[in-house]
């Protein structure tokens, strides 16, 4: 038996019930729900205000039912009906984002993986360590703007979507950098980006093994970032910002790529490395998550970010991708998410995979 996240009260009415996944109307909604009613299992979706109509064109990816709140921060007045009828809820970035992640954290429903990652996913200083300690490679850190000897970047605690990166080129170009509150400087690897969509299975015995169960790669995107994708077109950095343009980098959009075959090896140590960590600081990071790195000249992955549950990457794969088809046929990361909670049902393991 492996580590159990849950408690046996908080999963006894799933043991009996078919599991309803349970997400909010928005980022990954329609692959989670698309998986979730391939495999037979109940779905509802949580929306602010009417249903959106969106699902109507999608027919195969519409929730069976909606729960409509005046706001997501209202969804824990519903957890005791929720747990009644099954709810199993799949977190993803604006789930947690907008109903904030205290609020999620309290939730006293069962969520799918261990809602203990968020406190070391949210903290850019946590991560850190998580990742360190599990001897991942990374972009440099500099403890202060005098020892930058090189291209930075630095980023604001929190700041989602990069909002307000600064970029320098060398030291002399931080004297104009006059910080808006606390921020990190980070190495700025100049390469390629991946974003490697990865799945955490404590139950399975088989494939790409780590110390309690295994993990699989089941997809890879680059993301579209408004405006630094663009930038370039415009000029040098310098006439940009004498010109008050900055650079950010809000996510508009995805598409797929693959890696060098020599890169695998890497790539899944790394993911190893990360899941291994994460059982010995918090019990275990479960189900999906996401590698964010940079691949430089000398052919070398710097990890830069991880996500800690479904990245919107993923729905570029929604019948399968060039990796997740050597894994099982048509397997995006939302069908992975109902397999894995399927799988632990018929097992009555439901609490090592739920929180
Ligand atoms: P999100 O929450 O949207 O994932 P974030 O605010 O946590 O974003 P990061 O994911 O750390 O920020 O970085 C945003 C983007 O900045 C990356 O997708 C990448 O394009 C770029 N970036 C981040 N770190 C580095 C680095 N060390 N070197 C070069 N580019 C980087």
């Amino acid at each position: 038996m492996g580590i159990e996240l849950a408690s046996a009260a908080r999963v006894a009415p799933l043991e009996k019930a078919v599991p309803v996944v349970t997400t909010y109307c928005s980022h990954s909604s329609l692959q989670i729900f698309h998986g979730a009613r391939a495999e037979g299992l109940g779905t509802l979706g949580i929306a602010v205000g009417k249903p959106p109509r969106y699902y109507e064109a999608f027919p195969l990816a519409r929730p069976d039912r909606f729960l409509s709140l005046g706001a997501l921060a209202d969804l824990g007045e519903h957890a005791a009906d929720l747990r009644r009828e099954g709810a199993v809820v799949v977190p993803t970035g604006s789930f947690v984002e907008y109903m904030g992640p205290e609020r999620f954290d309290a939730l006293d429903v069962p969520i799918f993986g261990n809602r203990k990652v968020m406190a070391w996913e949210s903290d850019r200083e946590k991560e850190r360590e998580w990742l360190e300690r599990a001897g991942v490679p990374m972009p440099r850190k500099y403890a202060d703007l005098s020892a930058v000897d090189g291209p930075v970047i630095i980023k604001y605690y929190g700041a989602k979507g990069g909002k307000g990166f600064y970029l320098a080129k060398k030291r002399e170009e931080l004297d104009q950098f006059q910080p808006t509150g606390p921020y990190v400087i980070q190495e700025y690897v100049v390469g390629t980006r991946y974003y490697v969509h990865m799945f955490y299975s404590p139950l399975s015995q088989d494939g790409y093994r780590v110390r309690h169960g295994s993990i699989e790669l089941l997809g890879m995107d680059r993301r579209d970032e408004a405006n630094i994708d663009e930038l370039y077109k415009l000029g040098a950095q310098e006439g940009l910002r004498r010109a008050g343009i900055r650079p950010t980098f809000v996510v508009t959009g995805n598409v797929p790529v693959v890696l060098r075959e020599s890169l695998l090896p890497q790539v899944l140590d790394i993911g190893a490395r990360i899941v291994d960590t994460s059982v010995d600081l918090f019990g275990g990071m479960v189900g999906p998550f996401c590698v964010e790195g940079i691949v430089t000249e000398d052919l070398s992955f710097k990890v830069f970010e991880i996500s800690t549950r479904i990245v919107a990457g993923t729905n570029l794969f929604v019948s399968g991708s060039s990796y997740s088809d050597y894994v099982a046929p048509q397997l995006s990361t939302g069908r992975r998410i109902a397999l894995e909670i399927q799988r632990a049902r018929s097992e009555g393991r439901l609490r090592e995979v739920l929180s």
